[in-house]
């Protein structure tokens, strides 16, 4: 027990000193379909930038499932209803779409986490950028801001 202790500790000490500019941030989703984050803030002093999608409900991918994809908020409604046809194998998203930021996988009950990790250089400080959940539906509450400094 104390040797596994010891290891975690060592490992928060090690992310907390790669992290130490805020180059990342942490979303959790639910089983209510919505994120628990409204905003985040994305520091262009980070070279590369990390969002770690976290899903605390129960619920599987299928019924349930959440993803967290970045564009400019111009983009996003079309990216969604894009994305709706795709269906569950290809997690409503057609990847290859050029104005998609960046995207996590889709994940649902029992995933407990997912992260994407993208060049903050495809972002401009001041724009309009917006993150949303691509799961049918989801987008009408599943949303927030993505402020770029
Ligand atoms: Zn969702």
């Amino acid at each position: 027990m104390f040797a596994k202790a010891v290891a975690v500790s060592l490992l928060t000490l090690a992310s907390a000193s790669v992290f130490a500019a805020e180059c990342s941030v942490t979303v959790d989703s639910t089983d209510q379909m919505s994120y628990t984050s409204k905003e985040f803030t994305v520091d262009k002093s980070c070279k590369e930038f990390t969002v770690k999608l976290t899903h605390s409900g129960n619920l599987p991918k299928n019924v349930m499932g959440h993803n967290l994809v970045i564009s400019k908020t111009a983009d996003m409604q079309a990216i969604a209803t894009e994305g709706m046809s795709q269906g569950l194998d290809k997690d409503y998203l057609k990847a290859d779409n050029a104005a998609i930021i960046a995207h996590t996988k889709m994940i649902g009950a029992p995933e407990k986490e997912t992260e994407v990790k993208f060049d903050t250089s495809k972002l401009e400080a001041g724009g309009d950028y917006s993150f949303f959940c691509t799961f049918p539906g989801h987008i009408s509450m599943m949303k927030g801001k993505v402020v770029v400094k």
